[in-house]
């Protein structure tokens, strides 16, 4: 049985009233709240367990250090990757997109060579590629959308060559809520011997993502988007790639030996973890995904979508409805006649309902279809159908006072 109702209690934050409604809150695919479990985690581990970690033989250090490599196993297990090494702890998505650019692109890439990206990617599976290109002269390819906002897979296929050395794509649109079919994706890069990089940002919040079955090569997640804390995230990378390629930064950690003639770095995952790791983070990480796990991932993915689904059919009733791309997911991006969403978004904030409103980070995709932006509605595990039904009658409101 899943009893949303039992799983809000585990939420403190959504206790609140907004404008002396209740918090409607819908904006998961920014972030999401966290469980009672987490922030408890936060401050046991600040009360009872701080010290830093891999340096120390003392006990706290010491402490610290097993809970941090525990944290790290929990991820493996989570996302059933081969060995623990293959998990590297960073500050998000971003940041371990921006690490594989800077270290795969170091090692690997020569003026000339291509990168396959999509036209439906968050600015952060863009820019550190155009970055890339800048420094290093590398080509960006782009996979275009077909006339219904899907990845065209034949286009794709079209786009490889001899030059083509690795593939960065999302698993879920964040802002359509489009999933991807990405195992055709990989199949098809590895049938050209080229690594690819899954953008899990949205995706592994809301479905199993297994890392082996998939055969992703590069496989990237945000903590706060699956109800764990900011500023820690995860790359997962094949073993071999990661022990071909140059460190992302350098300092401490990171080392075997420094001589100023010469300098030897660390093994895995530490080769790319320089400085002090977020630790509390990490371990706060590990409790979210425990606490995922103890719900079930396959039964929050079906309560979201249920939610999604009957979210649509009420959306669709709504005459000047536009609706973007085809939302599986648990993201849903609407725009109603010509009212900005900027509008929709503040009135609807007034009623106590937070959704998000913009580009959201994917102006390339926004662009595609022409419009200034939309009007974006993200479930999580907590929301609950009466809370669609408020969001329904929110915009009905929103377009009376518009007329
Ligand atoms: N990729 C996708 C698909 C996202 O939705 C996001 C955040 O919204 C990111 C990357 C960036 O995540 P973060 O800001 O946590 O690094």
């Amino acid at each position: 049985m899943y009893d949303v109702n039992e799983i809000r209690k585990e939420f403190p934050i959504l206790k609140q009233s907004v404008y002396g409604k209740p918090l409607i809150y819908l904006d998961n695919a920014a972030t999401t709240q966290k469980p009672r479990c987490v922030i408890d985690a936060i401050t046991e581990a600040y009360t009872n367990v701080n010290a830093n970690v891999h340096r120390g033989v003392h006990f706290l250090s010491q402490k610290a250090t097993e809970q941090y490599e525990e944290a790290r196993a929990t991820v493996r297990r989570f996302i059933n990757a081969r060995h623990a090494h293959e998990v590297i702890f960073t500050r998000g998505t971003t940041e371990s997109i921006n690490l594989v650019a800077s270290s795969f692109g170091e090692t690997f890439l020569t003026a000339g060579d291509e990168v396959i990206i999509s036209t439906m990617e968050h600015h952060s599976n863009i820019v550190p590629w155009q970055l890339l290109a800048e420094r290093k002269g590398i080509k960006l390819r782009v996979i275009p959308l077909t006339a219904d906002a899907r990845l065209d897979k034949e286009a794709y296929t079209a786009l490889f060559n001899e030059k083509t050395r690795l593939v960065s794509i999302t698993h879920t649109s964040n802002v359509m809520g489009v999933t991807n079919p990405v195992k055709e994706y990989i199949d098809i890069a590895h049938s050209h011997n080229v690594p690819i990089l899954i953008d899990g940002a949205q995706s592994v919040p809301h479905k199993r993502v297994d890392v082996q079955e998939l055969d992703a090569d590069f496989l990237v997640f945000s903590g706060h988007k699956i109800y764990g804390p900011t500023g820690i995230g995860v790359l997962y990378g094949k073993e071999e790639l990661l022990n071909r390629m140059q460190p992302y930064q350098g300092g401490g950690e990171m080392i075997q030996t420094v001589r100023f003639e010469k300098t030897t770095f660390n093994e895995l995952p530490y080769k790319f973890e320089a400085g002090t790791p977020d630790y509390v983070g990490a371990i706060a990480l590990a409790k979210a995904l425990d606490y995922v796990t103890s719900i079930g991932v396959e039964k929050i993915a079906a309560h979201e979508q249920q939610l999604t689904l009957y979210t649509l059919e009420q959306l669709r009733e709504i005459p000047a409805m536009r609706i973007f791309g085809n939302p599986d997911g648990a993201a849903i991006s609407f725009l109603v006649g010509d009212i900005h969403p900027a509008d929709l978004g503040t009135l609807l904030d007034r009623l106590g309902i937070a959704i998000r409103t913009g580009h959201h980070c994917a102006q390339p995709l926004i662009d595609h279809f022409g419009i200034p932006g939309t009007v974006r509605a993200s479930f999580a595990m907590y929301n609950t159908q009466e809370e669609a039904d408020i969001l329904i009658a929110g915009i009905k409101r929103v377009i009376k006072m518009f007329g």
